[in-house]
């Protein structure tokens, strides 16, 4: 077997998060990490720290320490203003081979899966990805993954117990994120990032913001089903007047009624809102992975045998196209929506 750069008698016992920033704004998941980050390692006894990479973004360093990080890893270069593997992969390399943490966390975002592929190859080293839960293993130290296969039918556990770092991504939503507190100050590593504009093969031309949904932020989501035959125009309504957002399953993205990024699910978005109102959803595993951190789950079904009524807080059995004109007139006669 490929032996790590470092190993078990080098590491130091540290979890480190991939503090992940576009122009200058820390992304959630990473938050999300660090709240995660701190929780582990408390358990265990260890130090937590975030490693930033940017160009003039020493301003974030407060905001990780305010997230209960005890160190923090910077590297600021001009080249670094903007992700590029060739510019990042060397510098997280240089870094990890100098703080070795035995754990290393990245957000399962575009970019933090690129990287942590990239670092994988480079320190010779194991990487879960897209894992739905972390653990420690106290006795030993090592970092337990959980990540589902084969469409949920199969949770792994998985483990490298002998490389170094222990490597996870994870996507944005699972774990919550911590509020920040008070900005403790603590250790900053700098980071001498040598770069070169010849190191970097690919160049960014134009970076294009869409203006995307984000319903992993949603207090509350009315979520459709096959069940709701592509009527999202019934769910909107209920969820502007809630001040909420819709979502949907698999099914009707597939055949084109509502956009991809709404699909909520395993393959979807995480979400965990306060109030989640799935409507004509059969309650595949597939789909409650995406909402099974909700505060409060009502389900509407006409199928009273339906999984999704095992999983709900409440349960209606009703046909949507009665139960949702009932809910959105009980709610006016209570003065929660608008008269329209
Ligand atoms: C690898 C893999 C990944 C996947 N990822 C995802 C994912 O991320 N998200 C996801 O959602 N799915 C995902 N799926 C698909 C998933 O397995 C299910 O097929 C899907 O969630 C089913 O969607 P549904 O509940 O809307 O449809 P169905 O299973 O067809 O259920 C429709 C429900 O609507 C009810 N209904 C019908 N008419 C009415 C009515 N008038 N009023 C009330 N109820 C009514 C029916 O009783 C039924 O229970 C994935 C599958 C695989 C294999």
């Amino acid at each position: 077997m490929v032996e790590s750069l470092y190993g078990l008698e080098e590491e130091k016992k540290s979890i480190w998060v991939f503090a992940e920033q576009t122009d200058g704004v820390l992304e959630g998941v990473s938050l999300e990490l660090l709240a995660k980050g701190r929780q582990l390692a408390d358990e265990v006894g260890w130090q937590l720290g975030g490693l930033l990479l940017g160009h003039q973004v020493e301003g974030l360093v407060e905001e990780i320490f305010a997230h209960n990080a005890d160190e923090v890893w910077l590297a600021d270069h001009p080249l670094l203003e903007v992700y590029t593997v060739d510019a990042y992969a060397p510098v997280t390399q240089e870094a990890i081979s100098r703080g070795k943490p035995s754990i290393f966390l990245a957000g399962a975002t575009p970019n933090g899966r690129d990287l942590a592929g990239r670092l994988g190859v480079r320190l010779r080293t194991g990487l879960t990805a897209d894992c739905t839960d972390l653990r420690i293993n106290p006795e030993n130290g090592v970092l337990v993954s959980e990540v589902t296969g084969f469409g949920g039918g199969v949770l792994a556990l998985i483990e490298a117990p002998k490389h170094r770092p222990q490597m996870a991504t994870v996507r944005p939503g699972v774990f919550p994120p911590a509020e920040a507190g008070p900005s403790k100050p603590g250790r900053v590593v700098k980071i001498d990032a040598e770069l070169s504009e010849e190191m970097l093969r690919t160049q960014v031309v134009e970076r294009v913001i869409g203006e995307g949904v984000d319903l992993t932020r949603a207090p509350v989501l009315v979520i459709g089903g096959r069940g709701v035959e592509g009527h999202f125009d019934m769910l909107s309504e209920l969820a502007q007047s809630l001040e909420g957002d819709i979502g949907a399953t698999r099914p009707p993205v597939d055949d084109g009624y509502i956009d991809r990024e709404r699909q909520i699910g395993q393959t979807g978005v995480i979400c965990r809102p306060k109030v989640a109102i799935v409507c004509g959803v059969s309650g595949a595993f597939q789909f409650v992975v995406g909402i099974q951190e909700a505060d409060t789950v009502i389900a509407i079904n006409t199928d009273p045998e339906a999984p999704i009524f095992e999983f709900a807080d409440y349960c209606i059995v009703g046909d949507v196209f009665q139960v949702l004109p009932a809910l959105k007139q009980a709610l006016q006669a209570a003065d929660k929506v608008p008269h329209v």
